[in-house]
């Protein structure tokens, strides 16, 4: 967790929900203790959004000395999975939170929560209702209109108790009847016109499996389940405010002891960006994208595999802030982050992307010269490497021009630049094919000016990468865009989604890297000198080496806009 401190996000952490803390500690409300949690339903990858959300929880149990649960909500069988469990919790820990011992599954509450049900029942305040769900939503009413009391809403507490126990034995097909709170059909909130809490459904759940045919209703299920862990504070997002007094009716009419209270903050909305779980899952099974984890996704396995940093994450979450405002935040300023971040702990290297061959005409053939790279300017204890430099080498094709005009600083016919840690060269041929394209230059080199310094006072304004032909490794990279070319995406209902997706979100090159890169030590984002961050693919091997773009060192996006 040293990063996570380095980055103070303790004092960063100052937004109206922690006053609401520092206000019940102060009046000694749950003896002082304060115990979050962050109940993600396995049934999709954890976003940007999610990471919010456990950046809050989890640093809020961390100032106040408190603890934070990891839970699973999992009361929706159809779309959960282990896969997505324990997903989840490798992108809690990457992001550096520890949940400790306090994991928990709301499928373990299932024998809890139908005793609550039935306490419920018992109280008379629950019955079981046979409406079919066209038939309830009718009852139900609307915003102006009040709901009208079902014909069942009389049954006596022992056939309620026989009825649910029935339901609960799989007498009853799926939707035949559900159970419902008892609480009024006049209320103006809808959601308090006695809300279903459990439906029939038969369908296998990856942890209980075939036991269950019956299973709670979100609303229901999850205040009991906040209450039997003694959370505190349950902090969820500003589309459960209208559900607040249906959390506090299962916490004040049943027997549970603890009494959290909800407090509701406005979702991370992330302009450029589509968050929805369901729509994601759609990308990943059409094969728009090549998984969860692409690099493209707004996923914490898809900004890990394409190189962003817990810590430029959490950075993120902190500078996005919390709020009750529904307010959308620009996907520049995440890019921002993990520049920021790697710009102060990414070695660098030299890499070329769109090489032009350079020869050295004053350099013996066969000749191997071993330089010294400074790894990270920003960091001395990263250390050195060595460079070799030869005879034959690469240079960014960018990096000449013919006919130059005079403020371009790099290199042209007759005019001289520094090889980054090499030597001053000057080029005195251009050699082109037989279609007039430019193949070659021929260079000659300053022998005085080895490590790039200026043998005489002589200045260069222009510093270049290059790597050596015979020395260099070849790699395909991948280069990364947005993955969508509008600002909202998945926003517009008349619009398909698939229309907004950025068709030059992926473009594959092949670059010469410097061996060091080659390595497999380089585990972390490197930057490519000149060019941007980049790290290792997953899938990368010493007979294929791939490297994504993580970022480019510009916003390449904000120029396009113009
Ligand atoms: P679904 O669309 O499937 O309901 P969800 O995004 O609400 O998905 P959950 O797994 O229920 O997913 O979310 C777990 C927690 O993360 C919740 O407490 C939720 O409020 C929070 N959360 C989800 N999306 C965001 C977001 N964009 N910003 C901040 N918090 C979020
Ligand atoms: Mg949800």
């Amino acid at each position: 967790m040293n990063d996570l401190e380095n980055n103070n996000v303790e004092n960063g952490l100052n937004n109206f929900i922690t006053e609401i803390i520092d206000n019940d500690i102060a009046n000694n409300k749950n003896n002082g203790a304060v115990i979050t949690r962050f109940p993600p339903e396995p049934n999709g990858y954890l976003h940007i959004g999610h990471a919010q959300a456990i950046w809050l929880n989890f640093s809020i149990a961390k100032k106040f000395g408190g603890k934070c649960h990891l839970r699973m909500d999992d009361t929706n069988p159809e779309k959960e999975s282990i896969e997505y469990a324990n997903a989840i919790q490798e992108d809690v820990k990457w992001l550096g939170w520890d949940w400790n011992d306090d994991l928990y599954f709301a499928s373990d509450y299932y024998q809890q929560l139908y005793n609550y049900a039935i306490e419920l029942i018992s109280s008379g305040k629950a019955y079981v209702c046979d409406l079919s769900p066209d038939e309830f939503r009718e009852y139900k009413g609307t915003l102006k209109e009040p709901g009208r009391p079902s014909p069942f809403r009389n049954r006596s507490v022992e056939e309620n108790l026989t009825l649910f126990e029935e339901m609960k034995n799989g007498k009853y097909a799926d939707g035949e009847k559900c159970l419902r709170a008892k609480i009024d059909m006049e209320h103006p909130n809808i959601l308090m016109r006695d809300p279903a809490i459990y439906r029939i459904r038969r369908a296998h759940h990856y942890r209980t499996l075939d036991k269950w045919c019956i299973y709670p209703i979100y609303d229901f299920a999850h205040p009991l389940e906040d209450a039997i862990e003694n959370i505190t504070h349950s902090i969820c997002t500003l589309e459960f405010e209208v559900h607040r007094p249906l959390y506090n009716w299962f916490v004040e009419n049943t027997s549970v002891k603890a009494t959290p209270q909800q407090i509701e903050f406005s979702r991370l909305d992330l302009s450029g960006t589509m968050m929805s779980k369901r729509k994601l899952l759609q990308l990943v099974e059409e094969g728009v994208v090549a998984g969860w984890d692409d690099p493209r996704m707004p996923t914490v396995s898809g900004l890990r595999r394409r190189g962003y940093t817990p810590e430029a994450i959490n950075n993120f979450c902190e500078k996005a802030g919390i709020t009750k405002f529904k307010g959308i935040i620009d996907l520049s300023l995440l890019e921002h982050c993990v520049r920021e971040d790697l710009n102060k702990h990414a070695s660098r290297y030299l890499a070329v992307m769109n090489p032009l061959k350079v020869t050295i005409s004053n350099w013996e053939e066969g000749r191997v010269d071993i330089l010294e790279g400074v790894n990270n300017p920003e960091d001395e204890t990263a250390g050195t490497r060595e460079i070799p430099f030869s005879k034959h080498l690469y240079i960014d094709r960018n990096d000449f021009m013919e006919n130059a005009p005079k403020k371009f600083f790099r290199l042209s016919e007759g005019r001289e630049v520094r090889l980054r840690y090499a030597y001053y060269i000057t080029c005195d041929e251009v050699i082109k094919d037989e279609n007039g394209e430019v193949i070659e230059l021929i260079c000659s080199y300053d022998p005085e000016s080895r490590g790039g310094k200026s043998p005489d006072g002589r200045r260069v304004k222009g510093t270049i990468h290059w790597v050596s032909v015979e020395h260099a490794a070849k790699a395909e990279v991948r280069l990364y865009d947005r993955l969508f070319a509008t600002e909202r995406p998945g926003t517009d209902d008349a619009v398909d989604f698939h229309s907004e997706l950025n068709s030059e979100s992926l473009t594959v090159v092949d670059a010469y890297l410097e061996p060091a890169l080659a390595n497999s030590d380089v585990t972390k984002t490197v930057q490519f000198e000149r060019q941007g961050y980049f790290c290792k693919d997953k899938d990368s091997t010493a007979e294929k080496i791939i490297f994504n773009r993580t970022a480019s060192l510009r916003d390449s996006w904000a120029k396009k806009k113009k």
